[in-house]
């Protein structure tokens, strides 16, 4: 029997977290089981449900939770998207609403018939689903869809909180923290949020969830995150895979349509000159004051560079779209801004006439940017977005910072101009070599390539009874 032949009717489960920056790098896991002969059901929850005719390889199965159908004041998930409820109760309430059904879920799709291999668990779901997969008696791995460095800083959590580290005091913020140099105290991954205690609950729950698990498959590559890499792993015991940038595995990828939209945004990239426009986007849920969102506007009018701005329903709190912006603003600056609700930004970053990336540094835009060699300019909101930003600033040395808190227009004008004109070439230059890195790590024999081929071995010797309760 062939390799392939070996694998058919092996399914693998899948359980992501529904937003993009999560829900995105696990469909483009399941892409790559998929081309590696395994079949693949997406088990999703109703909150953030996603169009399973864009996704038309894999499976998808709808977990819905109890309260749902309910008023929307007996239903805190609809609740939360009305009154854009706090990141971590947000997480917890999707954790409390979804584990009971998504055991029932698994162990029914278990029972279903096709072997099944694994499940592939978000990390953010923590140890509940190692609970659901002993009992359904399937194997668990985990994705992490951030990257190692940051989870170094989350797996030391109890340590810094033991040391005094948190909560975060002003007048620390420029300390280094001894522990995980080359961090700060203010690179910590902490979110602004109403309950400091969820978020470490939150975290350590991610935490022991991934060294209880079978595998963790990390969205990174080694040559970019050896040292972090290494560090977990002796930490934690478990097999790692590091078999990013998924995005890469081109191959193994269903391709993306591209809507009226996406033309729209290229024809008028096809226009400008290359490596002239900036491309902004803050990723799929900070949200910015709109005092903020002036600045903003105002800093890039004023660098006169061409920008596309990927400005998101939601994102400046309070406002609708761009009602914001003086009357006359966007006809003022014609030809030379773009404003967009939302891009295909892996097609954005790949084209020539884009000079640098204004993120949030998220870890897929983080990678994204890297892969196509586009320098950045950091501007960090919340939680592992921190410690990304300074990989990328003081260790990469492939962006320039712009803190949130220093963001008037000015700053904004200088910062843009910086890194469009004076320490461009220099940052893009870096960056090209670590898109090389990436490249070569995907080739054959590469490590990405060769830990992918060690992770579907290690999911065909699951044996099923051997998880059995
Ligand atoms: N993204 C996109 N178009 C947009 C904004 C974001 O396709 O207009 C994608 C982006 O390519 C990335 C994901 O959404 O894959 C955002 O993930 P990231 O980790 O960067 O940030 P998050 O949204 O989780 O904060």
């Amino acid at each position: 029997m062939n390799e392939m032949e070996e694998r058919r009717g092996r399914k693998i489960i899948m359980f992501p977290l529904p937003f993009p920056g999560h829900f995105n790098p696990m469909i483009e896991l399941a892409g790559i089981f998929h081309h590696r002969g395994f079949s693949v059901t997406i088990l999703h929850t109703s909150y953030n449900s996603p169009d399973p005719s864009r996704h038309p390889h894999f499976t998808f199965r709808t977990i819905h939770h109890n309260n749902e159908g309910e008023e929307e004041d007996q239903d805190p998930l609809s609740r939360s998207k009305a009154s854009g409820m706090d990141l971590m109760a947000l997480i917890r309430q999707l954790k409390q609403s979804y584990t009971e059904p998504f055991r029932q879920s698994l162990a029914a799709e278990v029972s279903g018939g096709e072997t099944v291999c694994c499940l592939v668990s978000d990390a953010i779901w923590g140890r509940s689903t190692k609970v659901a997969a002993e009992e359904a008696g399937v194997g668990r791995v985990v994705l992490r869809t951030g990257g190692a460095a940051s989870f170094c800083a989350f797996a030391a959590f109890p340590l810094l909180r033991d040391k005094g580290y948190f909560p975060i005091q002003d007048s620390r913020l420029d300390d280094l923290v001894i522990e995980l140099p080359p961090l700060k105290v203010k690179d910590l991954p902490v979110i602004e949020t109403n309950d400091p205690e969820e978020l470490y609950r939150i975290i350590n729950d991610m935490v022991d969830g991934a060294k209880s698990s079978s595998g963790v498959i990390w969205n990174t590559f080694e040559d970019l995150e050896r040292f972090q890499l290494m560090d977990l792993s002796d930490n934690f015991q478990v097999p790692f895979f590091p078999i990013g940038p998924f995005h890469k595995h081109s191959e193994d990828l269903p391709s993306t349509k591209n809507n009226k939209e996406d033309y729209a945004i290229t024809s008028w990239l096809d226009k400008q000159d290359p490596k002239s426009v900036v491309y902004v986007s803050f990723g799929s849920l900070a949200a910015i004051e709109e005092k903020e969102f002036l600045q903003i506007a105002w800093g890039l009018r004023n660098s006169e560079q061409p920008f596309l701005w990927v400005v998101r329903p939601g994102l400046v709190r309070g406002n609708e779209w761009l009602e914001a912006l003086p009357s006359g603003f966007v006809e003022n600056i014609g030809h030379m801004g773009k404003f967009v609700k939302w891009a295909n930004q892996l097609n954005v970053l790949a084209h020539p006439a884009v000079g640098a990336f204004w993120t949030h540094c998220g870890w897929n835009s983080t990678l994204e940017s890297i892969c196509e060699g586009v320098p950045m300019i950091c501007t960090p909101c919340f939680t592992d977005q921190l410690v990304n930003t300074r990989y990328i600033v003081d260790v990469w040395q492939v962006g320039i910072m712009l803190e949130r808190s220093k963001m008037d227009k000015n700053e904004i004008e200088q910062v843009v101009r910086s890194a469009m004109i004076d320490k461009g070439d220099a940052m893009r230059e870096r960056c090209m070599a670590l898109k090389e890195r990436a490249d070569i790590c995907l080739r054959k024999d590469g490590s990405s390539s060769n830990n992918l081929d060690k992770l579907v071995t290690h999911v065909l010797s699951f044996d099923s009874n051997a998880f059995a309760s």
